[in-house]
């Protein structure tokens, strides 16, 4: 296991950043980025964060800020992003029995719509094609995909390109990438795809050891909207957050949530929404007068 506790410390916080806990992965190439991890890993690690840290809540650490709580040393904070089913079915039980507390963050249109993110289609259809070559569509280029080496490549080059061209919408790209390769039916694999239900989310939001945040509505780079498609996007997963746990939702965190994905901008749009804190996914610890809509995470892989 990587030493993922040495960034604990006593000037400051650490918050973890997960997005599934899966029992076991059967595929090639599906989940080569560890995006799911497997839940004795899980276990371990939040056995080990627990015996060498003290874990706080989300809450806790916008509290901190405001001097109304005291940060122990060694803090450190558990989220999740995207609001997969694993994270109720696997990810909360164990996070009970270790009694850490943790925050999901809820891209709403998962669960409204069990719907699979960009990247995970166009990762299904790397997984499940036939086809050794293909040509993109609109392009001559061809693209050979017969080796697990070449497929796990072209994903790695189709996230640089889709998540740094604010002019490609990606789900779009995803649909046409996927008749390229032939693939136009979803058999969604239950343990990397399936969302949480509302049900679920509620119950989560019920229990006072977890929080639930927004995650946008689309999953799409908060960055690259403009003013009225980003208060949509803010607006619509709030409202509806709002409407299913019958309460104001105050946490958010970035889809991507690199330095490409959030600006003065976006910051602002999430204030005036009533947001009063949202982490990245840029790499790093925190310390306790850090900008809450600046945090830095660490990527438990
Ligand atoms: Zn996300």
């Amino acid at each position: 296991m990587i030493n993922y506790t040495k960034y604990l410390n006593d000037n400051g916080f650490v918050i973890y950043l997960f997005h599934g806990v899966i029992q076991n992965n059967p595929y090639k190439v599906r989940n080569y980025n560890l995006k799911h991890i497997n839940a004795d890993y899980f276990t371990k690690f939040i056995q080990k964060a627990s015996q060498e840290g003290n874990p706080v809540s989300m809450p806790e650490i916008v509290a901190a800020s405001t001097g109304k709580f005291e940060m122990p040393e060694k803090a450190f904070a558990v989220t999740f992003d995207d609001g997969f089913a694993n994270n109720y079915s696997i990810a909360a039980p164990i996070l009970r029995s270790f009694n850490v507390p943790a925050t999901f963050y809820i891209t709403t249109d998962f669960i409204v719509s069990n719907a699979m993110s960009w990247i995970d289609m166009i990762e299904y259809a790397v997984e499940n094609t036939d086809k050794r070559h293909f040509n993109l569509a609109g392009t001559n280029n061809l693209i050979e995909i017969g080796s697990k080496k070449q497929k796990i490549d072209l994903l790695e080059e189709i996230r640089q390109i889709v998540k740094n061209d604010h002019k490609i919408d990606p789900i779009e790209f995803a649909s046409n990438f996927c008749s390229s390769l032939g693939i136009s039916d979803f058999n969604p694999d239950p343990s990397l795809d399936l969302k949480m239900t509302w049900e679920q989310v509620f119950e989560l939001h019920n229990d006072p050891l977890f929080t639930i945040g927004g995650h946008t509505h689309t999953h799409r780079n908060m960055a690259f909207l403009d003013l009225k498609e980003l208060r949509e996007e803010i607006s619509v997963s709030l409202e509806l957050l709002k409407e299913n746990l019958k309460c104001k939702i105050e946490h958010y965190s970035y889809p991507e949530g690199l330095s490409n994905c959030y600006s003065d901008n976006v910051i602002d749009e999430l204030k005036k929404q009533g947001i009063i804190c949202c982490p990245t996914a840029e790499l790093g610890t925190n310390s306790k007068n850090d900008d809450l809509f600046r945090l830095k995470r660490i990527p438990v892989v």
